[in-house]
């Protein structure tokens, strides 16, 4: 007997939705880096009840056309790569095509779009739906609001934890693409309250301050180095100034915000025996490389990359960390004896 059938989208769009679609901070995440990729100089992210209710994203970037604003909600549409090549030198944080299929598969989504060209583009589309779609005066940019976040999948509403705790996630997750773009303006509100803004100054130590505030982001110490495959710099908070968790560190590679356990050892061998016992230090690590030596095309949430080299890498911010905090322990004493 044959028992086999090929899944339809709307079933195979909720089971992807499993993997990107994790909390409101997973689509706030998605929709930024969709803005970002738009080439978008500000980005506003405005939060009813922490995301559950709504999430809305507006963006100055170069919009869509209103053929693509429908077609970007099919899975596998994407304008970012169209060929094997690209997949191995990928230089936008999107790829998969997928993350809008499966966002509108949980969720009631209002799109206004417009690229400028032509008049712009209003869709609703209810759990993957598409409702309606219509000419809509916009400016050039995108404007998306995602309502009612899991309203067809009530067994992951219910895993949904305290408002304080998504809004949690989200402020850290907005905190680090901050970091990662400072020419962009980024800014946070929840219930019309403003929680992070930041200029777009392209100064990364400005946007620590916005995040860590003054007292915080003056302590913090430049570091650098490079080698034939990677260029490393940041800034690192001396041992004075430390944290009870590794939360604090951030690794940004290609403009990419990502996580690996590897690196933040590397930082902490770094700082080595000048960090007391269970603290650790604020920090923001960016690494640039051929993309070709890194992959991201790892897990969907795109949150780990995979490094060729890595061992230098690590051995490059290891000693750049260690001269660094040397420098600012060592020599302002050595200068105090004189
Ligand atoms: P991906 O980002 O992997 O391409 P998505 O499902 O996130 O897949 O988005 C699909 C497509 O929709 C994108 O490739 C892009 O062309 C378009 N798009 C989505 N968001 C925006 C935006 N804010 N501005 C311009 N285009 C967008
Ligand atoms: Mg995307």
């Amino acid at each position: 007997m044959d028992i086999i059938s090929v899944m339809d989208d709307s079933l195979s769009n909720k089971i992807a939705a499993g993997e990107v679609v994790e909390r409101p901070a997973s689509i706030v995440k998605e929709l930024v880096e969709n803005s970002i990729d738009a080439h978008s100089t500000s980005i506003e992210i405005a939060l009813e009840e922490a995301g559950l209710t709504s999430i809305r994203v507006t963006d100055n970037g170069k919009g869509m056309s209103r053929h693509d604003a429908v077609l970007a909600f099919e899975r596998h549409a994407t304008s970012k790569i169209s060929n094997e090549h690209d997949l191995f030198r990928i230089k936008t944080l999107g790829f998969r095509g997928e993350a809008l299929a499966s966002i509108a598969s949980v969720s009631k989504i209002s799109l206004w779009t417009s690229d400028g060209e032509t008049e712009g583009t209003k869709v609703q589309i209810d759990g993957g739906v598409v409702l309606d779609q219509s000419d809509a005066a916009f400016r050039k940019g995108t404007d998306m609001t995602i309502a009612q976040l899991f309203y067809n999948t009530p067994a992951r509403l219910k895993y949904m934890k305290t408002i304080q705790t998504e809004l949690g996630h989200t402020i850290d997750l907005v905190n680090r693409l901050a970091l990662s773009h400072p020419h962009i303006a980024f800014k946070l509100s929840h219930h019309s309250q403003l929680i992070l803004q930041t200029t777009g100054s392209g100064d990364q130590r400005r946007v620590l301050n916005d995040i860590y505030g003054m007292a915080v982001a003056r302590k913090m110490v430049p570091f650098s180095g490079e080698n034939a495959d990677f260029k490393v710099n940041g800034f690192i908070t001396l041992p004075e100034m430390t944290r009870a968790s590794k939360n604090y560190m951030t690794l940004i590679v290609n403009g990419r915000w990502v996580k690996s356990y590897a690196v933040n050892q590397a930082v902490l061998d770094g700082m080595h025996t000048y960090l007391p016992i269970g603290r650790y230090p604020i920090a923001v690590i960016n690494v640039e490389s051929d993309p070709f030596l890194t992959d991201v095309n790892v897990h969907p949430s795109k949150q780990h990359i995979r490094i060729s080299k890595e061992g230098e890498l690590l051995s490059i911010i290891k000693s750049a960390v260690r001269d660094a905090v040397k420098l600012s322990i060592i020599v302002p004493n050595a200068v105090k004896k004189e």
